[in-house]
Formats: C-alpha cells, sequence, structure tokens
C-alpha cells in the first residue's frame, strides 16, 4: 500500500478514485434497492444489509432483496437490519439505483437479474476475479478477502461511522469470507479488531453461522463422506477429492447443512481440488470447488461456464454424477495441458 505522503496529488490509486465515485454515486440516491446474490452467504447478505443500515441512517429508501429461498436463511436471521428486506415481489418494478453486493455475473440474482435493465443505474460491489462486469459503475476489487472490506472502505470514505449492527454485519461476512481469519491481510485483521471495538461479539454472532446444525446433519454427513472419492494425480501430482450430495441425502435438512459437506471434504485433499456436488434437482446439479493451493479453482470454474475466487468457486452442471466428474477431470487435464491454473504469487 502506498503511504500518503509518497502519492502525487491527483494520482490516487484507482481503488481509492473508484470509492470516491461509488460513494458520490450513492450520495446522489433518495432511494436504494441493495441486492445479495440468489442463496446469499453472510457475506453477501451482511454486505447488502451493512450498507443498507448505513444508507437508511442518512434517510435513504432503503430495500435489501434476494432471489432466492423465499426467506432469509435461519443462520443468517440474527444479521441486524432485517427490517431493510423486502421480498422480490414488493421490490419496486422500476428502481433508480440498484446496488449488487457479492454478485460476480448478473445470473447470481436470479429471476432479480430482470431489474437490471429497467434501473436507472447498476452499481456493483463485488471481490470475484470472475466478475463479469455487468453494471454501469463497478467497485470491484478483487484483492478484497470480502464484499464486506469494500463496503467498509466505502463507509469510511462516506464518512458513515460504523456501528455495532453495521460492523455485525460486516464482521460476519469477514469471518466467514476468509474460512475464519485464514486468508486474510494484516489490514482485515485491523479491520476486524474496529468491528469487535464496535461492539461484535464474535462467538455470538458466529455461532448460528457456523456451529450450529441439527442432529440429522450427522446421518447425512455419514453417507456423504462414506463415498467420497479420492483420484490421486488428477491435478498434476496433486489429488481430486468429490463427493456429491443428492436431493435424498438432503431431505429435511437446509442448506446449511448441505453446504458443510466441503469444508470437511477439503481437509483431505491435500493442496489438491475438492469437489462437491450438490443435486438441487432430478439431473442438475450446483457444484462446489475448493483448491488447497495448486491450483487456482476460479480458472477451472470459469471453464466450466462458472466462476468463483481462486480458492473456492463452483459451476452448475445437468445431467448424472458420474458426467458431472468426468465433466470436470476433463477441465482439469484442459488446465493442465495449458500450463497449469497456478495461483500467482504467494
Ligand atoms: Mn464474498
Amino acid at each position: 500500500m502506498t503511504e500518503p505522503g509518497a502519492r502525487r496529488a491527483g494520482a490516487l490509486p484507482p481503488i481509492e478514485q473508484r470509492l470516491r465515485e461509488v460513494a458520490q454515486v450513492l450520495a446522489g440516491a433518495p432511494s436504494a434497492v441493495l441486492l445479495a446474490h440468489v442463496n446469499p452467504d453472510a457475506d453477501a447478505l451482511g454486505s447488502a444489509l451493512a450498507l443498507g443500515l448505513a444508507l437508511h441512517g442518512r434517510g435513504v429508501e432503503v430495500a435489501v432483496s434476494f432471489a432466492e429461498p423465499d426467506i432469509v436463511p435461519q443462520s443468517l436471521a440474527q444479521l441486524p437490519g432485517q427490517h431493510l428486506i423486502v421480498r422480490p415481489d414488493d421490490l419496486p418494478v422500476r428502481p433508480g439505483l440498484v446496488v449488487t453486493l457479492d454478485v460476480a455475473a448478473a445470473e447470481r440474482l436470479g429471476r432479480l437479474r430482470d431489474l437490471l435493465p429497467v434501473a436507472r443505474t447498476v452499481l456493483v460491489i463485488d471481490h470475484h476475479r470472475t466478475n463479469s462486469g455487468f453494471g454501469d459503475v463497478h467497485l470491484v476489487d478483487p484483492d478484497a478477502e470480502a464484499t464486506g472490506v469494500l463496503v467498509a472502505r466505502l463507509l469510511d470514505v462516506m464518512g458513515v461511522r460504523i456501528d455495532a449492527d453495521i460492523a455485525a454485519d460486516l464482521y460476519a461476512g469477514l469471518a466467514t469470507d476468509t474460512v475464519s481469519f485464514r486468508n486474510v491481510t494484516s489490514a482485515t485483521h485491523r479491520l476486524a479488531a474496529r468491528l469487535v471495538d464496535a461492539g461484535v461479539r464474535p462467538s455470538e454472532l458466529l455461532g448460528p453461522i457456523t456451529d450450529a446444525h441439527p442432529f440429522g446433519w450427522l446421518a447425512m454427513l455419514s453417507g456423504v463422506l462414506g463415498r467420497a472419492v479420492r483420484v490421486p494425480g488428477a491435478v498434476g501430482e496433486a489429488a481430486l477429492v468429490h463427493t456429491c450430495v443428492t436431493l435424498e441425502d438432503a431431505a429435511g435438512l437446509r442448506a446449511e447443512e448441505v453446504d458443510s459437506v466441503i469444508d470437511i471434504v477439503r481437509t483431505t485433499a491435500g493442496d489438491g481440488v475438492t469437489a462437491v456436488a450438490k443435486q438441487t434437482a432430478p439431473e442438475h446439479w450446483q457444484v462446489s470447488l475448493r483448491s488447497g493451493g495448486a491450483r487456482d479453482v476460479a480458472v477451472i470454474a470459469a471453464s466450466l461456464g462458472g466462476g468463483g475466487h481462486s480458492w473456492a468457486a463452483g459451476f452448475a452442471h445437468r445431467g448424472d454424477y458420474p458426467s458431472v466428474i468426468a465433466r470436470l477431470r476433463a477441465a482439469l487435464d484442459a488446465a493442465e495441458t495449458a500450463g497449469g491454473a497456478g495461483i500467482a504469487g504467494p
């Protein structure tokens, strides 16, 4: 990071310039529709609620929404600002300003993508390297560990005080997107400290998000983990470890339980790649990928029509489970042939 004293006037780094432009866009808006991606995680919904609370506090008419599921995931129901959440059908038909948060591509909005062409301005705030640039104004920084980091920087530029509620929303996304502060810079640790100073109680906040599963989760895990397959040498020298969660496995359980599987499986893949295929309908799969460090799974996912981060990404597939794995292995082989989709830098 450049020291302020070393910076020449008029030569702001692009991201700081961009933060000011975005702050101006927000300052001029009487209303704002803030959208998270489908099946919102703590970073997507937390970022939207944090920005929503900040704008609402300034007298802006705010609606926060997402297309699926119909209600807020149970694990995120304690994030402050729930009163700002509006069902998709109740959103303005022709919004002035739409802000998308943590949304890498228009398709990730589900049916709410229909708002993009009718909105006067679409502002995209995101940290996915694969962001497709579908808005009018973009605050996209792949070096930000969470979209919440960008929102925090934006609030500072806007002169908004980060109170305990806003802090909780930001902290939830920060803690989960960094895998409990594993993938994190010292600057983001300092941000986390600020948020705790503002009133966040990490253990109370994160308990429902990461540490609360129903007992039936264990039976699902025993089946899903028991059928995991390890393919040595599928990723250069490294392994691919994969399993699937069928509709039958997931019956009666929440998305939170299904999504937890990959965090267990990935611990067995070394520096290789982990894939968990989640069945969403007969012959329909949403495939989550994780990298242990040797490969950039955003590149692999992008080659399969998906996207994400270098360490966590995903794509959709139609067909049976063997065809999911065959397609993934072909993409991994193609990336090897192309010189390896290695992660650059430390
Ligand atoms: Mn995120």
